[in-house]
């Protein structure tokens, strides 16, 4: 998310406190938080959220937020100059509505997953497994108004293909329904999304040219053999699918490779010529690289037609 300044010398996202309306569990695996308050009046155009990212905040064990300079020009800066040990942790997450209302003033939808296993759980997970009206974060997220190109926290960007293509797993899942429920109505192509179980399965309201895809995982079984075998069979790589066992799952570090930046420092191309299809990927990262490689390597997919973003690593908790 840049901290870049606009013209008019706002930055582009802002930093705010913000206080739970409500909490609903939607399925097994996913909580709904509502986030509300004044100062949450400048976050996100809705209509133009897609796969926007947000940070939060969660307390530290004291419970009690730290105070932020929230004017400072870098979020980034003003969380680090926070004492380790009252910084709280922050995390990543998705948006998965924006709503403006006349009297209750905007609401922020997130859509949590419960990770709650031991030795597999983290701070973020802990919070919204036991969230409760009137708590409070901090939630840093785009300005209302700029733009999806200007605020940095989007990633999706079809530009002009005929078609999309989505993959993700269940964190990828409040991503994929925003990008799809923002789309324009006669949008074409296939999102395929992993879940932990079939109770997982969401309602999206998707463009009719839209198919959708879920692939609930059986219990125990690892992120990855579901998806991985679905989204290459889609693409004709047939001899693949039967190839992928849980070691296949590749890569130590988190992936972030889009048509504008490469995690792994590979040249970004010029302006991408018109492609008929673009594909945005996104969840655990072994998955993604993995998914990575078949595509790019072994079908010669231009990666300057796909966005590839590890937005999690088995074992590896996440830091900012
Ligand atoms: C751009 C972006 C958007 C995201 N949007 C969402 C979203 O809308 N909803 C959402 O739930 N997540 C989303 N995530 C993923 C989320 O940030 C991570 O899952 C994060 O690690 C959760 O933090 P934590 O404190 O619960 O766990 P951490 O402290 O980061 O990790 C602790 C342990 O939990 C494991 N772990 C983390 N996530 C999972 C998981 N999902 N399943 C199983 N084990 C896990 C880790 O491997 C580690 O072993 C997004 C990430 C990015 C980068």
């Amino acid at each position: 998310m840049s901290a870049k300044a606009t013209t008019t010398e706002r930055p582009t996202y802002i930093l705010t406190r913000a206080v739970v309306r409500a909490v609903a569990r939607v399925s097994p695996s996913f909580v709904r938080v509502t986030f509300g308050g004044e100062e949450l009046s400048e976050i996100c155009t809705p209509g133009e959220v897609c796969d926007s990212r947000i940070k939060l905040v969660f307390p530290p064990a004291s419970g009690v937020l730290p105070e932020l300079d929230r004017e400072s020009d870098s979020w980034w800066q003003t969380y680090l100059a926070v004492p380790e040990e009252e910084r709280g942790s922050m995390r990543t997450y998705s948006v998965r509505d924006v709503r403006i209302d006349d009297m209750a003033g905007t609401e922020v939808d997130v859509d949590f997953v419960l990770h709650l296993e031991p030795g597999l759980t983290g701070p973020a997970s802990l919070w919204a497994s036991a969230a409760e009206v009137g708590q409070e974060l901090y939630l840093v997220g785009p300005r209302r108004g700029l733009g999806v190109d200007v605020h940095g926290g989007a990633e999706f960007a079809p530009g002009a293909a005929d078609s999309i293509v989505l993959a993700g797993d269940e964190t990828a899942a409040p991503a994929i329904a925003r990008i799809l429920e923002d789309a324009p109505r006669d949008q074409r192509g296939v999102a395929f999304i992993e879940v932990p179980s079939p109770a997982d399965i969401l309602r999206i309201d998707a463009p009719s040219g839209i198919e959708i895809c879920w692939l609930p995982r059986d219990i125990g079984e690892p992120h990855g053999l579901r998806l991985i075998p679905a989204v290459l069979e889609y693409l004709g790589d047939a001899d693949a699918t039967d190839e992928i066992r849980v070691n296949d799952i590749e890569g130590d570090s988190l992936l972030w490779e889009t048509p504008g930046y490469s995690g792994l420092g590979e040249e970004i191309a010029g302006p991408r010529a018109p492609a008929e299809r673009y594909f945005w990927i996104a969840g655990e990262s072994g998955v993604v690289t993995t998914l990575r490689r078949h595509l790019v390597k072994d079908l010669g997919i231009d990666r300057s037609q796909v966005a590839f973003m590890g937005y999690w690593r088995r074992g590896v908790a996440m830091r900012g």
